[in-house]
């Protein structure tokens, strides 16, 4: 089955990937000498105080239980929904307030013997008990259900959430409270990758607010929606600097963001894995776009989640747009789409959006770069730039491929190439030995040519774009004349 939560790393520094080491000495360690409890003092002071001035940011960067959820059980773990009970605020106070009395109750108890011998062991071991315990219930969580179901409930959260009211009651932590915060809501794909990476499991797109921040109190503010969002909008960040990005954020291409209703007018079977979708519109019957836009269709409701795709379609007369997609293995959103989407049914998009690829046709030298399923976009741009008027002297697309079999629309690029004397249409594929043409990838071709002078823009997977990006710095092509999208 398609799993919706993404297992992906959330250990991005030494403490992260490694402060399980910390748990495991005092839990089990601690059983042979219990002195080693001791630490835990100052774990949960320290824990108190970052809260007071950064929320839970402690759970999510230094916790050393969390490291141990993160790192070490996360291979292991089910990685499926956590279930509401543990999550409800009923259960944690519940929890909070059972935890509470049993550790003072202990902590009374050994008291009573301050000053002999057995004291410090005996306290120490109140705090190895403790420990012991996290692990052994919050890792058999982690197993079953999600690495992190243990910090739904966890005691230390609700005492960190309670330190940070404090905080925040005195008006003390408005420039240490660092939020999840949105560049411009206008940009977010709504496709739900920051939830469905989420270690708490929230939901930071459907609930920003009006200063772009997500706001909820068990954000452990890891960042891993950061790492992970695919229209790089995310930044963790106090609300001040999160309104000067918000300001300073170019939102030209998504000036005209729509709901679109529409239904699927034609579908396409390029390859066994790779269909065109056309998609005629109907309120409103009319949408203009761009070539190099992209354009979000709805794939469910609950939790509200679209799929970005690239406009694959030359804009005729703004009354339909094709976009083509390329099934991705265990994939969540092209398993609903080819399973679900059949000729008649009624779609909902979102766009269009984007601006990173649409041409500057002022340019004088432009160079294309599409990877495998990449290419989408180019099919409109080249069709638009070989078709329409604009000042562009020479421009060449380069399309990588793996393997032949995979290449698409070769044919419509070859007849363009025809029609133009100022395009030129290169083929390369990295690992076919059967193929005739160029072999190697992308980036083998750009190092042969001479860019002076161009504006490149490429769309592909990020390995490519990385690699090319580095090539692009090699042949001191300035970045500012380079545009990137990852499909
Ligand atoms: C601007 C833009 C334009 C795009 N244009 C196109 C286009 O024209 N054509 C096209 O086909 N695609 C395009 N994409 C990609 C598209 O938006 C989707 O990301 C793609 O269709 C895969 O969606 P999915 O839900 O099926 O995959 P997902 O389920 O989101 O999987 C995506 C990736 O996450 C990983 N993953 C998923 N689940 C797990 C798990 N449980 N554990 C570990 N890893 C996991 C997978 O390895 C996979 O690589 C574009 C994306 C953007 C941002
Ligand atoms: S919303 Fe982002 S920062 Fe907060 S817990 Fe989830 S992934 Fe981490
Ligand atoms: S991950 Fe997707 S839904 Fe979340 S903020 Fe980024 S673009 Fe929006």
């Amino acid at each position: 089955m398609v799993s919706y939560y993404i297992k992906t790393n959330r250990t991005f520094t030494a403490i992260r990937r490694y402060g399980w080491i910390f748990t495991l000495l005092v839990a089990f360690g601690g059983l042979w000498y219990p002195k080693l409890g001791l630490l835990v003092i100052p774990v949960i002071i320290s824990l108190t105080t970052v809260a007071f001035f950064k929320g839970r940011y402690w759970c999510g960067n230094f916790c050393p239980h969390g490291s141990l959820f993160d790192s070490l059980i996360m291979p292991i773990s089910k990685n499926k929904k956590i279930p509401v009970f543990f999550r409800s605020k009923f259960f944690g106070i519940l929890f909070f307030a059972w935890f509470s009395f049993n550790l003072i109750r202990k902590l009374i108890k050994v008291s009573a013997i301050y000053g002999t011998a057995p004291f410090w062991d005996k306290l120490g071991f109140v705090f190895v008990a403790s420990y012991l315990m996290v692990t052994i219930v919050g890792g058999t969580a982690s197993i079953f259900f999600a690495p992190r179901t243990w910090c739904n409930f966890c005691p230390m959260g609700i005492l960190q959430k309670l330190s940070y009211r404090l905080g925040k009651l005195l008006g003390v932590n408005k420039k240490t409270d660092q939020k999840i915060s949105a560049a411009r809501t206008e940009m977010c794909h709504t496709c739900g990758k920051c939830s469905r990476v989420c270690p708490m499991q929230l939901t930071p797109y459907l609930e920003f607010s009006d200063k772009n921040q997500f706001d909820n109190e068990n954000c452990i503010r890891c960042s891993t929606c950061v790492v992970n969002c695919p229209a790089g909008i995310l930044t963790l960040n106090n609300e001040e600097i999160a309104l000067q990005i918000k300001g300073k954020t170019d939102i030209t291409g998504y000036e005209n963001r729509q709901k679109i209703q529409a239904h699927v007018e034609k579908i396409k079977k390029l390859k066994d894995d790779i269909i065109e979708y056309t998609f005629k519109f109907e309120k409103p019957a009319r949408v203009d776009y761009k070539a190099g836009q992209f354009i979000l269709v709805k794939i469910q409701n609950d939790p509200k989640m679209y799929r970005a795709y690239s406009i694959s379609s030359y804009n005729e007369d703004s009354t339909k747009v094709s976009v083509t997609i390329k099934k991705m293995q265990d994939g969540y959103g092209t398993g609903i789409i080819f399973a679900n989407f059949k000729v008649g049914d009624k779609v909902e998009l979102e766009g269009p959006m984007g601006n990173e690829l649409v041409v500057d046709k002022t340019a004088e030298k432009v160079l294309l770069v599409g990877g495998g399923i990449g290419i989408t976009p180019f099919r409109a741009i080249v069709r638009d730039l070989v078709e329409n008027k604009n000042d562009i002297k020479e421009f060449k697309l380069i399309y990588g491929v793996n393997y032949q079999e995979e290449f698409i629309y070769v044919d419509e690029f070859k007849a363009l190439e025809a029609k133009s004397d100022k395009f030129e249409f290169i083929q390369v594929a990295a690992f076919d030995k059967k193929w005739e043409g160029k072999k190697g990838f992308v980036t083998d071709v750009m190092k042969e040519m001479d860019l002076t002078g161009y504006k490149v823009y490429m769309c592909g997977p990020k390995p490519m774009t990385n690699a090319a990006l580095k090539v692009l710095n090699q042949l001191n092509v300035k970045k500012e004349n380079v545009f990137c999208e990852s499909a």
